[in-house]
């Protein structure tokens, strides 16, 4: 059976990259009836932080990516780890090294041939372990290549691989290693992952040989993610981390079917479906190497088809994370939902929405107020609306009725003799919400209530 796995590095919050690699390996498993694990490469004891770990679990259950077994922690495995280390000591396959950085660099910024990586200076020195050493592996000659589902056969010649570093003296291996031995001793078959681990895989296959694992895995190497500017996306740059998207309001399910867009697109084009479908779809042959289109505006507008179509009982127990965990809040969220629902692409839109109605003052869009009250007819828009909202019948239609009387006193009137309400609705609107845009200004003066509006409007005009 396919057997697959995510393997992060607990360094970071889980970014939108990895989820990608994660949902990758899970449509594939699912797919296929294959085997999702997870593992935690967890070695690299200074960088990882425990929450960082709780993070990835998570994120990862929040978008529904579930795995099969238990969670394989590398750092259990060291003395795995070790044992290959010894295995590759007694073929002679590597060899230590005391060279310090600085000393390959110098040495490097003399050579003619242009080349940076490590010179084999130690190669057939013949040098024992000795502190600050390290052992490094002994390219062999040749070329490795491996047919990658992605992109096609990948070849390196193995003179442009360095003769690169498997563990140190301090006994601590190094990625690679981990990586290649947890690999074949949990029976993993299909490695798929980013391609920032292209020129990994070189010296994965070179170590799998020479540790005799046997039958290599098949590869895919996911494109790159980047930014509008095509660029690759950056911690600090972009927004990426999957526990930020939650707080702003993303749905998982939007998510996760956006995740699923990246690099890949079900035949028909059909972009938006329910997950089991794209589960039967997917095909990892069909991933495309170049590089994917990390596209925010997509992903909101993807997020807000599926807020449409949640049901209403969904959407308000949803949506209640993101209003304060009052009755009154909660009552308002439950009468306005459908208006809200129509209109939000992220569920943290809901508090800008509704918030009017449960805070005493609510926070005044300066820029807009001042703007709306340019015009001198706003003014007396706001004087005649507090007459009229006094006596008016408190319904929708009857505050519409009211602002529409304001604007006509007022004198917003189109040449065809109308009454230009958008103009006589913008200082209402903003003296009783504090914002430009939002609710349905009839329905939410009315759940506001006449006191408060009436008090609101005369606070605006003083
Ligand atoms: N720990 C590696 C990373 O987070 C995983 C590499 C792999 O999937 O093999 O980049």
């Amino acid at each position: 059976t396919p057997r697959c796995r995510f393997a992060p590095s607990p360094t970071g919050y889980l970014h939108v990259g990895s989820a990608q690699s994660a949902l990758f390996n899970w449509l594939f498993a699912r797919g296929s009836g294959g085997e999702f694990v997870l593992r935690i490469e967890d070695t690299d004891a200074e960088r990882n932080r425990p929450e960082l770990t709780d993070n990835i679990l998570d994120m990862l259950r929040w978008l529904g990516i579930d795995w099969d077994g238990e969670i394989v922690h590398q750092s259990d495995r060291l003395d795995r780890h070790l044992a290959a280390v010894e295995k590759l000591e007694a073929a002679g396959a590597v060899y230590w090294c005391d060279c310090t950085r600085d000393e390959i660099d110098a040495r490097n910024k003399a050579r003619k041939d242009g080349r940076t990586g490590y010179d084999r200076h130690c190669r057939d020195r013949g040098l024992e372990k000795a502190p600050g050493s390290a052992l490094r592996f002994r390219v062999p000659d040749g070329k490795t290549s491996w047919p990658d589902k992605v992109r096609g056969e990948v070849t390196f010649e193995n003179i442009n691989v360095d003769d690169f570093v498997v563990s140190r003296s301090t006994g601590a291996p190094l990625f690679v290693l981990a990586n290649t031995v947890d690999d074949a001793e949990t029976g993993i078959n299909h490695v798929i992952r980013g391609e920032d681990h292209v020129n990994n895989t070189a010296k994965y296959l070179l170590l799998w040989q020479a540790l005799g694992f046997g039958e290599v895995p098949t590869f895919a190497h996911l494109p790159l993610l980047v930014n509008e500017q095509r660029k690759k996306l950056s911690k600090r740059r972009d927004p990426v981390s999957v526990a930020d998207f939650k707080a702003e309001g993303y749905l998982p399910e939007a998510m996760r079917n956006y995740l699923a867009l990246l690099g890949w697109g079900p035949k028909d084009d059909i972009e938006i479906r329910p997950i089991e479908e794209i589960v039967a779809m997917f095909r990892i042959e069909d991933v495309s190497s170049s590089p994917a289109f990390f596209d925010v505006k997509k992903l909101l507008h993807i997020n807000g088809e599926y807020i449409r179509a949640l049901t209403r009982e969904d959407f308000i127990a949803r949506a209640s994370e993101f209003v304060p965990d009052t009755p009154e809040a909660k009552a308002l969220l439950e009468d306005l939902a459908p208006l809200v629902q129509e209109r939000i692409k992220r569920l943290d839109e809901v508090d800008s929405y509704l918030s009017f109605l449960w805070v005493d003052v609510p926070e005044l869009d300066e820029a807009a107020w001042t703007k709306a009250i340019k015009d001198e007819r706003a003014h007396k828009v706001l004087d005649h609306v507090q007459t009229l909202l006094a006596d008016a019948d408190w319904t929708p239609e009857g505050v519409e009725a009211a602002v529409r009387g304001a604007g006509e006193a007022a004198g917003f009137i189109n040449p065809e003799g109308q009454v230009q309400l958008s103009k006589a609705q913008a200082p209402v609107r903003i003296a009783v919400t504090g914002q430009r845009i939002g609710l349905p200004l009839w329905e939410g003066i009315t759940a506001l209530g006449r006191e408060r509006t009436l008090a609101r409007l005369a606070a605006a005009r003083e």
